[in-house]
C-alpha cells in the first residue's frame, strides 16, 4: 500500500525518546530489514507510550523484600535495553552518534545506585507503595523539582535544557513502570492519518491494533523480517522496515520520512532529489499492482498444466477484502490468535463461533483452514495471563517452553471450546482444523482423542455435524516434526509446513530477534532437507501437504517448492499474484530438475547462487 505526500509535518521539534538539543539536519538513510512492500511517505510519529496501567499500589509489609527484588530486575532489564541500543548506535553516521550516544549513558546512569533508583526503593520500603507506583511518583517528584528551576532561567536555551532534564527522568520511570508491569495494550488512537509509526518495537498484538487505511507505513529499531510483527504487517499491507538501527533516536515526530519496504531504507528529511524519486516508486509500485490486478482469474498453472493451489494466510479478519481480491482458492492458515489478543477474558465457544462462522461464510465454498491457538514464543496474549492460564512471568525460554499444541494439552479446556466453535462454523462450509508446534506423535493422538470427544458432545447437544469430520492437521514447524514426518503422517490428516519456525528452530535462530537476523536463513540446506523429508513421507501417504510459512510467499522460492514436490502454497494475499505469475512461467519438470540441482548443494552460498543462476521461468 503506498501513499502520496502529507500534509506539512507540525513544527515542534522532540526526541521521540526523551529530549534532544535541535539542530538543522540534512538527510539520513538507515537500512533495516525489508518487511511489508511498497514505499511510504510521511510524518513520524511515535506510538503513543501504554497509559501505566497500574493495578497493584499498595503492598504488605511483608511483601517489601519480594518488591524490592522485582525493583532489581526492572532495573537490570532496562539497563540491559538501554546498553543494548548503546552497542547498536555504531552503525550510524558519527555526529548521529555523538548526539544520541550522550542520552543514552544518561539514562543508564540514571539506572545505577541514583536519586530515582533510591526514591522508588525508599516508597516500596517505607510508604509499601508497589514498585511501579512508587516508580512513577519518585519520577514525577524529581521531574517536577527539576522544573521548578525554570522560574530562575537566563535564557530559553537554559529553560530548554531543564525541561529535557525532567523530561529524560520521567521517560526512566516510564521505562521502568513498563518492564515492571510488562506493559500491556498501546494506544494507536491518535495516530494521525497517513503518518508513519516509528518505534523502537513493535509486538504483534501492537501491530494487530493498526488501521492499514489510516497509516502510510511502520519503521522500527528491533525486530525480524519474519517475525509475527512482520507476518501481521504484511497481512496489513502496510509498507514497513524493521531493524532499522539507531531509528527511534534519530527521528524526532513530524520528520519528513521515506519508507521503502522493499528495500529495508528509511530516509529521515529526504533531500529534494531522494523525495522525488520515492514519489516515482509510489507510482511505479501501483501500477505494478494494476498488472498483477489482472492475473487475478487466471488459473495457477504451470505451463505444462499441472494445476497448483495458491491459498491465503489469515491474521486479523480485516485482510478478508484483500484475499477476496487477490483470488486466493481459499484460507490455508487462519491464525486464530487475533481473538485472543489485546483483551483481558478468553473469548467463550459461542464468541469464536461466530467468528469463524462469519469467516467460513465469507469465503463461499473455499475451504479454510482453522489453526487452534498458539500461544508462546513472541506470541504474547495478556488474556490468558489474566485468566490465570498461563503464569504472568514468562517461562526462562519461552520459544522452547508451553508453546502452542503443549499448551493446549496442558489446559485442554481451552482447547475444547475452540474445537467445538470450529466444528459449529464447519457447518458453513469446508473447514480443516490444524495443531500448531506439533513434536511427537502422542500429542497429536492426544488432540484427536479431544477432537472425537467434543464432537460427540455437540451430537448428544443436538448439533448436526457431518458423519466425517473435518480433517485434523499439523503444522510441520520443527525440526521434530520433520523428521518423524512419516510417523506423523500415520496421525495426521495433513501438513502444513511452517518454514518461519522451523528456519527458526532449526539454525536456533529467534525470528524476531533483529541481532541475529542475518543467520536466519530459511535456504539454509539443513532447512530445505527437512522441508524435503517432510515433503516426501506426505507424498508416500497421498497426504495433502502445503506451505504455510513465509517461504511460500517469495516467488523466487516457488520453483524450488514444486521442484520439491509441493503443490499447495498459502500465504500474505497480497504475495499471491507474484508468485502465481512464477507458477505460470515454469514447467514442472525443469522445477524437478532445478530442485535436485539446489538440493545436491550444502553451502548456503552456493544454495543462492544454483537458486538464481538457474532459475526455470520462461516468461508467459
Ligand atoms: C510458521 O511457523 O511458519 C507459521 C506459519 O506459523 P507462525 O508464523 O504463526 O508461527
Ligand atoms: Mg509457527
Amino acid at each position: 500500500m503506498s501513499r502520496t505526500e502529507p500534509p506539512a509535518p507540525p513544527p515542534q521539534h522532540k526526541r521521540l525518546h526523551g529530549g534532544a538539543p535541535e539542530t538543522q539536519r540534512a538527510e539520513l538513510r538507515i537500512l533495516g530489514l525489508p518487511v511489508a512492500a511498497g514505499i511510504a511517505i510521511g510524518p513520524a510519529f511515535g506510538a503513543t507510550e501504554p497509559e501505566a496501567r497500574i493495578t497493584r499500589h499498595k503492598i504488605q509489609a511483608a511483601d517489601a523484600a519480594a518488591e524490592g527484588t522485582r525493583l532489581d530486575a526492572a532495573v537490570a532489564q532496562s539497563r540491559k535495553q538501554l546498553a543494548k541500543l548503546r552497542g547498536r548506535l555504531s552503525v550510524l553516521p558519527e555526529d548521529s552518534q555523538e548526539e544520541i550516544a550522550p542520552l543514552i549513558d544518561a539514562y543508564i546512569r540514571m539506572l545505577g545506585p541514583s536519586r530515582l533508583v533510591r526514591g522508588v526503593r525508599r516508597r516500596i520500603e517505607e510508604k509499601l507503595a508497589s514498585a511501579e507506583s512508587a516508580a512513577l511518583a519518585e519520577g514525577e517528584e524529581i521531574a517536577a523539582q527539576i522544573e521548578t528551576q525554570l522560574e530562575q532561567a537566563a535564557s530559553e536555551d537554559e529553560r530548554a535544557a531543564i525541561r529535557r532534564r525532567a523530561e529524560e527522568v520521567r521517560e526512566i520511570a516510564r521505562r521502568l513502570v513498563r518492564n515492571l508491569t510488562a506493559a500491556p495494550f498501546r494506544s494507536f488512537a491518535d495516530l494521525p492519518e497517513g503518518a508513519v509509526l516509528v518505534s523502537e518495537n513493535l509486538r504483534p498484538a501492537d501491530a494487530a491494533l493498526l488501521d492499514p487505511s489510516r497509516l502510510a507505513g511502520v519503521a522500527t529499531e528491533e525486530g525480524g523480517a519474519d517475525g509475527h510483527t512482520a507476518v501481521m504487517l504484511r497481512a496489513l499491507g502496510v509498507p514497513s522496515v524493521m531493524a532499522a538501527v539507531g531509528l527511534a533516536e534519530a527521528v524526532r515526530p513530524g520528520d519528513l520520512l521515506v519508507v521503502d519496504g522493499s528495500a529495508g531504507s528509511v530516509v529521515v528529511n529526504p533531500a529534494p532529489a531522494t523525495l522525488a524519486a520515492a514519489r516515482r516508486g509510489v507510482t511505479a509500485f501501483a501500477r505494478e499492482r494494476q498488472k498483477f490486478a489482472r492475473l487475478r482469474r487466471l488459473p495457477a498453472e504451470t505451463v505444462d498444466g499441472e494445476t497448483v493451489e495458491l491459498q491465503a494466510n489469515l491474521e486479523l479478519p480485516v485482510e478478508l477484502p484483500l484475499i477476496a481480491q487477490s483470488g486466493a482458492q481459499g484460507i490455508g492458515l487462519l491464525r486464530s490468535e487475533f481473538l485472543f489478543m489485546n483483551r483481558e477474558t478468553v473469548p467463550d465457544e459461542e464468541e469464536q463461533t461466530e467468528n469463524y462462522r462469519a469467516i467460513v461464510e465469507a469465503m463461499n465454498g473455499d475451504p479454510v483452514t482453522i489453526r487452534v491457538l498458539d500461544w508462546g514464543g513472541e506470541k504474547e496474549i495478556e488474556a490468558l495471563v489474566s485468566a490465570g492460564i498461563v503464569p504472568e512471568a514468562a517461562d526462562t525460554n519461552p520459544a522452547l517452553g508451553l508453546r502452542g499444541i503443549r499448551l493446549l494439552l496442558r489446559k485442554p479446556e481451552l482447547l475444547e471450546a475452540q474445537l467445538a466453535a470450529i466444528l459449529r462454523a464447519a457447518a458453513a462450509g469446508p473447514v480443516r482444523v490444524m495443531l500448531p508446534m506439533v513434536t511427537n506423535v502422542a500429542e497429536v493422538v492426544a488432540a484427536r482423542e479431544i477432537y472425537d470427544r467434543v464432537a460427540r458432545r455437540l451430537r448428544r447437544r443436538g448439533e448436526r455435524l457431518a458423519d466425517k469430520l473435518p480433517p485434523l492437521g499439523i503444522m510441520i514447524e520443527t525440526p521434530g516434526a520433520a523428521l518423524s514426518a512419516d510417523a506423523l503422517a500415520l496421525e495426521a490428516d495433513f501438513f502444513a509446513i511452517g518454514t518461519n519456525d522451523l528456519t527458526a528452530y532449526t539454525l536456533a535462530v529467534d525470528r524476531g530477534e533483529s541481532d541475529v537476523a542475518a543467520l536466519y536463513d530459511p535456504l539454509h540446506p539443513a532447512v530445505l532437507r527437512l522441508i524435503q523429508f517432510a515433503v516426501e513421507a506426505a507424498l508416500r501417504m497421498r497426504m495433502p501437504v502445503s506451505v504455510c510459512g513465509e517461504m511460500a510467499a517469495n516467488p523466487r522460492f516457488a520453483p524450488l517448492l514444486l521442484g520439491l514436490g509441493v503443490r499447495s502454497f498459502s500465504m500474505n494475499a497480497s504475495a499471491i499474484p507474484r508468485v502465481k505469475q512464477v507458477v505460470r512461467g515454469v514447467e514442472m519438470d525443469a522445477c524437478t530438475r532445478y530442485a535436485r540441482r539446489v538440493m545436491q548443494q550444502s553451502d548456503p552460498r552456493r544454495i543462492r547462487e544454483v537458486l538464481e543462476q538457474a532459475r526455470p521461468e520462461t516468461a508467459r
